[in-house]
């Protein structure tokens, strides 16, 4: 495995393989089993693995953990080489964001005027600005994202399906913990006690799916019954509860099909997510 650094030795590396197909994992490090389902993934499908590592400056807000995220480059290197990862594209934030950057990939506001793009205003922006930035340098065939960030997931569907980026987006089930806790680089942020009320999040979510398989399918009153639930959870402050069309993220009084319930909350000052899909 070779560790890239700079965008020309990566084109220059990666044209060596022109009739091959290249898979990308864009990632943020501090790598946990939901990111090596997805190297695993992409090592089955493609001929060679590029896993991105970059911490995007600019899908962080204001106030938010871009300075504290947790990093770990040399455990990253090793876990992704015992993977089947060829290489990993590093760069720094000024190779990524020269200082005369200044072009965005803007978003439609129906995916992102709500959950996390309503809670974080800009994120988006700047994660369809970075993954473009990613599939442009690195050219690959397919790129695995998880389910884990689902809105996040539709935005990447809808901006290559919009601009026709000859990439094929694959999605990846969410990997948690024991007891349902979904894996995220930010559990390290979780003292033991807030790890404990963090669960509150995934119980709701499942009573959310009971409600829905046991055929609620209003959506305000299927929201109204679990945000009741998760208000109630001890340690935890609500940011958002949803439940909305999976394809599309619109929200019908009357859920069908494919479904997403998902949910935001703080443990602490950490702020966590989690989904599930649903399907009746
Ligand atoms: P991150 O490093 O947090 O930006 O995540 C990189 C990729 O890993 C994204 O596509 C995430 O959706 C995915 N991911 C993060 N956590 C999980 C998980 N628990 N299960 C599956 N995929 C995940």
């Amino acid at each position: 495995m070779r560790i890239l650094k700079t965008i020309t030795e990566t084109r220059e590396e990666l044209a060596k393989f022109k009739n091959k197909s290249i898979g990308l994992v864009p990632t943020m490090g501090f790598f946990h089993e939901g990111h090596l389902s997805l190297m695993k993934q992409a090592r089955q499908e493609c001929d060679i693995v590029v896993v991105s590592l970059f911490v995007n400056p600019t899908q962080f807000g204001q106030g938010e953990d871009f300075e504290q995220y947790p990093r770990d480059e040399l455990r990253d290197a090793e876990l992704a080489q015992s993977n089947g990862v060829d290489y990993i594209f590093q760069p720094s934030v000024k190779e990524m964001y020269q200082e005369s950057f200044n072009t965005a990939v803007v978003l439609g506001r129906t995916l992102t005027d709500k959950m996390c793009g309503s809670s974080r205003p800009g994120h988006f922006q700047g994660v369809a600005t970075v993954v473009t930035k990613l599939f442009n340098i690195i050219q690959p065939e397919k790129a695995y994202f998880g389910q884990k960030d689902a809105q996040q997931l539709v935005v990447i569907k809808s901006f290559v399906r919009d601009l026709n980026l000859p990439i094929e987006i694959i999605g990846m089930p969410i990997i948690r913990e024991e007891d349902g806790l979904a894996k995220s680089s930010r559990n390290i942020y979780l003292s033991h006690k807030e790890r404990e009320q963090a669960l509150g999040l995934y119980r709701a979510l499942c009573l959310g799916e009971d409600l829905i398989q046991g055929g609620l399918l209003n959506r305000s009153e299927l929201i109204g019954r679990v945000k009741d639930f998760l208000l109630n959870q001890p340690g935890l402050e609500v940011d958002y509860f949803e439940a909305v069309q999976a394809e599309d993220l619109s929200a019908p009084d009357i859920l069908k099909g494919k479904i997403i319930i998902a949910g935001a909350v703080r443990a602490g000052s950490t702020r966590l997510i989690d989904n599930i899909l649903v399907e009746v």
